[in-house]
């Protein structure tokens, strides 16, 4: 077989700025050894996230040119509803600045004190707007999706069991809404399979709970619905999508990720009522249904977005760039989540960097070491970012110590990559030279974006 390569020639560029070693160090301590805090110039390859930050076409850039500003009505909103209903079936489409403001509107609506939200795992942004209403959301992973060197085709599904017996015991009538998130994010960016989101669909129906996806990364998880389940391998992705929303009510969406774009989002749903309390909650929040929280421009490079990411050869090169990087590094020893997911690469920090302890933040000693090492910026996403104190102020490490590599679409070559495979693995060579950190400073929330750091 031939090489994948990029489905894309380069137009236009931007620089990389290089820096040294001893130049990273001074950034570091300037930044309080915490990677939010470097300047994005500071760094030679940011895979800090992979929402908002792809690289738009020729196409998108001249439909920001062509959008039509009209505060009413614009042709621009004309075409992006037209092609978001092509793809989701669904009878309301209604643009949000990004994917949190179509949750935010959402759960505004059907949330409250006393309810439950389900799903296979709710995104960080998904789970704070559920939790604002005073309701709770709960998870239903399946193990396979809890262990991290397991090889399965579809760790993001949903425990169609666990789920059942939660309904069950808790009454459909206290369960306004059941989310699956595809790919699954806050999971490795594992997908969910069509036969997952079908009993899924299933067993909402037959208690008359709606049904929502939050469609974030749909092509990614489409491509591997076409390439790993059975009876899909000759479908269309166009098709396997449609299928995919076809068993749901309504659906949220990030535009940052597979629209191909640097900020957008939308709500979609079939219930009239519903969107009509959007809609009117909507001209409160973000703009007139026409627009939302967008300019004309943004929904032409939108609807162009969605349209480019249903090519094949598009998403072949994708989940096979994040593959690539995977297995060079596995292949020399690294320990990664396993298999790799559709936007990202995870290190298992804990695995990397067995003599530091959790309170002092393994995950964050590896990101800055592979920063300091090669000038490439990844996240924690570990004891940094989700641990707890107890009632003794004891450190109350999370499962899992990792550090994302998310893959921004289509803006590194596959030089980029090998350059970071480089950088991580000699790293690996010299990991019983990295040390721990301790907290100089924390935030009494979210304390991950702020915090300083000192090394011990
Ligand atoms: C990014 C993301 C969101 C939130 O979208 P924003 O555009 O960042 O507000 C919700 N769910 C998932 C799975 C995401 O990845």
């Amino acid at each position: 077989m031939k090489t994948i390569i990029e489905p894309f020639k380069i137009k236009s560029v931007e620089p990389i700025y290089f820096t040294s070693r001893a130049q990273r160090q001074q950034i570091l301590e300037t930044a309080g050894y915490n990677p939010f805090l470097i300047k994005a110039e500071g760094v030679i390859i940011d895979l800090l996230t992979d929402s908002g930050t792809s690289a738009m076409s020729a196409k998108q850039w001249a439909g920001i040119m062509d959008g039509d500003e009209s505060y009413a009505g614009s042709r621009s909103f004309f075409r992006f509803e037209h092609t978001v209903k092509k793809l989701t079936g669904f009878d309301f489409i209604i643009p949000t600045h990004q994917g949190r403001a179509a949750e935010k509107i959402l759960f505004s609506l059907l949330g409250g004190a006393g309810k439950y939200f389900v799903s296979n795992t709710f995104f960080d942004t998904t789970r704070a707007n559920i939790e604002f209403t005073g309701a709770e959301a709960v998870d239903f992973l399946t193990l396979e999706g809890k262990t991290p060197a397991l090889v399965a085709p579809f760790k993001g599904n949903i425990d169609i069991d666990a789920l059942a017996y939660f309904i069950a015991e808790k009454g459909a009538e206290n369960i306004p809404l059941c989310m699956l998130t595809v790919t699954n994010n806050s999971g490795g960016g594992q997908p969910v399979s069509m036969q997952n989101i079908r009993e899924t669909s299933e067993l909402c129906r037959r208690y008359g709970i709606p049904f929502f996806i939050d469609a974030c990364r749909f092509a990614e998880n489409a491509f591997f619905i076409k390439t790993r389940e059975k009876g899909y391998e000759n479908a269309s992705i166009v098709s396997i999508v449609q299928e995919l929303f076809s068993y749901a009510d309504g659906c949220t969406m990030s535009a940052k990720k597979d629209a191909l774009v640097n900020i957008g989002g939308f709500l979609a749903l079939n219930d009239t009522h519903l969107a009509q309390q959007a809609k009117n909650m909507l001209i409160v929040t973000e703009g007139f249904p026409t627009y939302g929280g967008l300019a004309g421009r943004d929904l032409e490079a939108i609807a162009q977005g969605l349209e480019e990411v249903l090519d094949e050869e598009y998403l072949k090169y994708r989940i096979r760039s994040i593959e690539y990087l995977g297995e060079k590094i596995h292949h020399a020893g690294v320990p990664i989540m396993m298999p790799t997911g559709g936007h990202a690469v995870y290190l298992d920090a804990k695995a990397f960097l067995p003599h530091i302890p959790p309170h002092q933040f393994p995950g964050v000693a590896l990101c800055n070491e592979i920063y300091l090492e090669g000038g490439v910026r990844g996240v924690e996403i570990g004891s940094l970012m989700f641990g707890k104190y107890d009632a003794s102020g004891r450190h109350v490490a999370p499962p899992l110590e990792l550090v994302r590599l998310a893959i921004p679409r289509r803006v590194y070559t596959q030089s980029h990559i090998d350059y970071v495979a480089e950088v991580i693995i000699e790293t690996y060579r010299k990991k019983q030279h990295i040390k721990g950190y301790k907290i100089a400073y924390e935030a009494p929330l979210l304390r991950h974006f702020t915090a300083l750091l000192v090394p011990l």
